[in-house]
């Protein structure tokens, strides 16, 4: 796929004020799923389950979000948008993730055996 969104900041003060913004967002974000968790303690099980359902929720918007890198959790790289997956992914993570592909691929055209590879998954950042 050529056509990948990729959010890069040429200036350097842009850079820091997106990537700090990025690490506020997360830390909030994970200080309210930690609160959810205290909260979700002794519960009785609907209410468990309600509780557990938010904090999931919550994971998971982050997860997507342009904020944090599902691959390396990090908050403070250029970001690529892979529309397969609807995720936000930092550079590097993509780069190493079309190398394990290609690696693993051309082990696998000839004839080897590779394990831990999804080739679905990882041919989504090619
Ligand atoms: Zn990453």
């Amino acid at each position: 796929m050529k056509d990948k969104k990729i959010i890069a900041y040429k200036k350097e003060q842009t850079r820091k004020i997106a990537f700090n913004l990025r690490g506020l967002i997360a830390k909030a974000v994970m200080q309210e799923w930690s609160r959810l968790g205290e909260r979700q303690k002794n519960k009785p099980t609907l209410e468990y389950i309600k509780i557990g359902n938010k904090r999931s929720d919550l994971y998971l918007a982050l997860q997507a979000s342009i904020c944090i890198c599902p691959g390396c959790h990090q908050t403070d790289g250029d970001m690529a948008y892979n529309a397969l997956l609807k995720h936000w992914f930092c550079t590097q993570c993509v780069q190493g993730y079309r190398d394990f592909y290609h690696k693993n691929k051309a082990i696998l055209d000839q004839g080897g055996f590779v394990g831990d590879f999804d080739e679905d998954f990882h041919g989504t950042f090619l």
